[in-house]
């Protein structure tokens, strides 16, 4: 059986309202979602992708914020998303310094955990979206794919620009598929892209309540 696609969306800026530079989102109410970012996750949902946050959080680490209040963000996060039918299936936190840890975007930590407790994700089935090149390089690095939200013209690696959720998603299920063959660039391996299909069911790491952050980062509550 082909192993399951994953979805792996960064939080500020791709899910919620980015906060200003070297600042970060400190309490559940400092948290908003951007203009469609709920839909676009449901429509992953439903699509059979598993959804994995994966996001740097160095407030933690220069003390500007604990772990408990970035667990009350992602309470926050998931009541949200959970409001407007969406789910993520699993959260991945850096709350480390730059150059002290390997799950710092751009490096591939988060992903590779993503993956150890969820052996059926194939990341050259999977995709990161994100609004900074250092998504784009740490999915390259775990290999998947890449769409970058960024204006059009934005210099990138990523295999795709999208202006914001919502495009990406409509992207990611609709490119490489009869629905969109003329979708330029498109080869045929390309062509299962945006299948959809169901979970297989009662998959221990997928269906159910999101799993536990990195072993170090724990940020969800297990409950
Ligand atoms: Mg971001
Ligand atoms: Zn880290």
């Amino acid at each position: 059986m082909d192993g399951l696609r994953a979805a792996f969306l960064d939080r500020d800026g791709t899910l919620n309202v980015k906060p200003p530079p070297g600042r970060y989102v400190t309490t559940p109410d400092g948290l908003a979602l951007l203009p469609g970012a709920a839909a676009a996750v449901a429509r992953l949902n439903q699509a059979g992708w598993v959804t994995v946050l994966v996001t740097n959080q160095r407030g933690v680490a220069r003390g500007l914020m604990t772990e408990a209040a970035l667990r009350a963000v992602h309470r926050r996060l998931l009541a949200l998303l959970a409001a407007e039918g969406a789910r993520l299936d699993a959260l991945y936190s850096c709350v480390h310094q730059k150059e002290s840890c390997g799950c710092r975007k751009p490096l591939p930590g988060l992903f590779l955990k993503a993956v150890a407790d969820n052996p059926a994700i194939d990341l050259s089935r999977s995709v990161v979206i994100g609004d900074e090149e250092t998504d784009v390089l740490a999915g390259k690095a775990a290999g998947t794919r890449a769409v970058r939200l960024a204006p059009p013209g934005t210099p990138s690696t990523a295999d795709h620009l999208a202006t914001n959720l919502p495009e990406a998603v409509n992207w990611l299920l609709t490119a490489g598929t009869a629905r969109s063959p003329s979708y330029p660039g498109v080869r045929g391996d390309d062509v299962r892209l945006g299948e959809e299909r169901n979970l297989p069911a009662g998959h221990p790491n997928v269906s159910g309540e999101p799993q536990d952050l990195c072993s170090a980062d724990r940020l969800m509550d297990s409950s």
